[in-house]
């Protein structure tokens, strides 16, 4: 499986920058976890073979630029866009996001193959598809309604918390996956701001150690993601001193294979 975490920004030269300020995972240049940088920063081709993603969270860092990935594809779209998130996640994406206010309620369009854009609900705890990935989705601990998936092809898993602080659920699938390859866990905060990340529901490298005791199994790599792009060095310094093996951040624009 090739992972990549979009970059977020540019430099001047057009090489992208290491800050993730807004989160959109490519999984096989096919399926998105998450879509903040969607619009931004995928190359060419992946524009032409994305055409399925797993919206977590409406966060906006993580639905950014969706509305315009949508709109800049949208004459030449010839199947929908396939949304995939829980009923109160397409919800709140209808009521806040694609409500004629904001943008336009794309579900309701068609170009002339077509609609779209399609929403698909997904179910909680229970096994689905999307494209050639199985995909697993369980509630985490955030402030609006996210869940974080364990997504599998035939050879390798890997599980993304999203935006969450101490979980139970999510722990108890990510234990049940023998042959876990990767953990992308998110670690936004840095220790001395844990007074923000409690009431935001986010981890610090602290809070993040104490989790990581709840794995029951090794050996898998841990990718750290979801830094703020500010306190990024502080926290790699504090994931770094935690000591614990293949726990790593990940790097914005790298392609990952697992
Ligand atoms: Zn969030
Ligand atoms: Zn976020």
């Amino acid at each position: 499986m090739r992972i990549q975490l979009l970059p977020s920004t540019f430099d001047a030269q057009g090489v992208a920058t290491l800050e993730q300020r807004l989160t959109c995972f490519v999984i096989d240049d096919c399926v998105a976890v998450d879509a903040g940088s969607i619009a931004i920063a995928l190359n060419g081709e992946q524009r032409n073979t994305v055409r399925d993603i797993i919206v977590t969270h409406p966060h906006m860092d993580h639905i950014a630029s969706l509305p315009i990935f949508i709109d800049d594809l949208y004459p030449s779209l010839r199947q929908p866009m396939r949304i995939y998130a829980t009923e109160e996640v397409i919800g709140l994406l209808e009521r806040d996001v694609f409500n004629w206010n904001v943008y336009p309620r794309f579900s309701d369009l068609k170009n002339d193959y077509g609609p779209v854009m399609e929403y698909i609900p997904i179910p909680i705890g229970e096994p689905f598809r999307v494209a050639h990935l199985n995909v697993v989705a369980v509630p985490v601990n955030h402030i609006v309604p996210t869940v974080g998936l364990v997504v599998s092809d035939a050879q390798t898993s890997v599980a993304f918390s999203s935006d969450t602080a101490e979980t139970e659920e999510f722990w108890k699938i990510v234990n049940e996956m023998k042959g876990l390859d990767a953990l992308l866990i998110e670690a936004s905060f840095p220790d001395r701001l844990s007074k923000l990340a409690h009431v935001s529901r986010h981890f610090t490298p602290a809070t993040l150690g104490q989790e990581l005791k709840k794995l029951t199994h090794n050996g898998m790599d841990i990718m750290a993601v979801h830094l703020k792009p500010s306190y990024r060095e502080e926290i790699i310094q504090q994931l770094n001193a935690l000591n614990i093996p293949r726990l790593k951040a990940m790097e914005p624009g790298r392609v990952y294979e697992w």
